[in-house]
């Protein structure tokens, strides 16, 4: 490879354009710092936070960059991207543990089950059966889960709703989707996680989320996961005891809008 050099006088070379490599690298570098003081302000062990790269929108190079750069959490939110993707990255011969962060469909969870990790959106007790039936079928290791929590209630915009917000019905009550989950051997229930309704204080949904995973884990004991915080508030997601993190934006770049 040859560089450019500016025909003046003085022979200084222009500096080579920043690889995707570099970029990513320096914004890792970032994300990294800041949920290390994120943790050492929450008097936290670092080892207690996993970062979780939300690749949605990005290529399987992009995958493969991270996996390099020592990132071994990657996650997704629609089958349809994620499963061309797990294969790519796959056949490429780079190990990563893949999570999906998104709504799921029931007629995705044969597909899912077999290139997930752990499924942080489990929010219906017909999804969990679905899960349950394709984790039996297709996988040798039971799956790890998360159930997805509504903090305003409104199942709406995804999440199952704990007692006494609202009313949902029965598929989206919280207790009866965790214990679809607990008493189903292909699976296993590992936590809860959140997405901040969008006009809360992170504060006030992260902490609401800690009072569920509190009550939830005094009743299943596996289930010691918080997954919360994005790009703009994994502070105080680690501040309210977060163990994963989903990062997009602030390790990627911008995605284009949707649609
Ligand atoms: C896209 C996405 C993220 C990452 O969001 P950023 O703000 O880009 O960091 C996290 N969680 C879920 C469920 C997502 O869909």
């Amino acid at each position: 490879m040859t560089w450019t050099y500016r025909t003046s006088s003085r022979t200084v070379p222009d500096a080579p354009p920043p690889d995707r490599r570099t970029d990513l690298a320096t914004r890792l570098a970032r994300v990294r710092t800041r949920i290390a003081d994120a943790c050492a302000a929450a008097g936290r062990d670092r080892a207690e936070v996993t970062l979780v790269a939300v690749t949605k929108t990005y290529p399987a190079s992009d995958v493969l960059h991270l996996a390099g750069l020592g990132v071994r959490d990657i996650g997704e939110n629609r089958d349809q991207e994620a499963a061309p993707k797990a294969a790519e990255v796959a056949a490429a011969g780079s190990e990563v543990r893949w999570h999906f962060v998104g709504q799921l469909q029931r007629n995705k969870a044969r597909s899912v089950v077999g290139y997930a990790s752990l499924v942080h959106s489990v929010d219906g007790v017909r999804l969990a059966t679905a899960l349950g039936r394709a984790a039996a079928r297709y996988r040798e290791q039971p799956l790890d889960v998360l159930v997805q929590v509504s903090l305003d209630g409104d199942p709406a915009r995804g999440g199952a709703v704990p007692e006494g917000l609202a009313d949902p019905p029965p598929d989206r009550q919280l207790a009866a989707v965790a214990e679809a989950v607990a008493g189903t051997p292909a699976l296993r229930l590992r936590g809860v996680m959140a997405v901040p309704p969008l006009d809360w204080a992170p504060e006030r949904a992260f902490e609401r989320l800690a009072a569920v995973a509190s009550t939830l884990r005094d009743k299943y004991p596996t289930a010691q996961l918080i997954s919360a915080g994005m790009s703009a508030d994994l502070e105080q997601a680690v501040a309210f005891g977060a163990t994963h993190v989903r990062i997009g934006s602030a390790l990627l770049g911008n995605r284009p809008p949707l649609r």
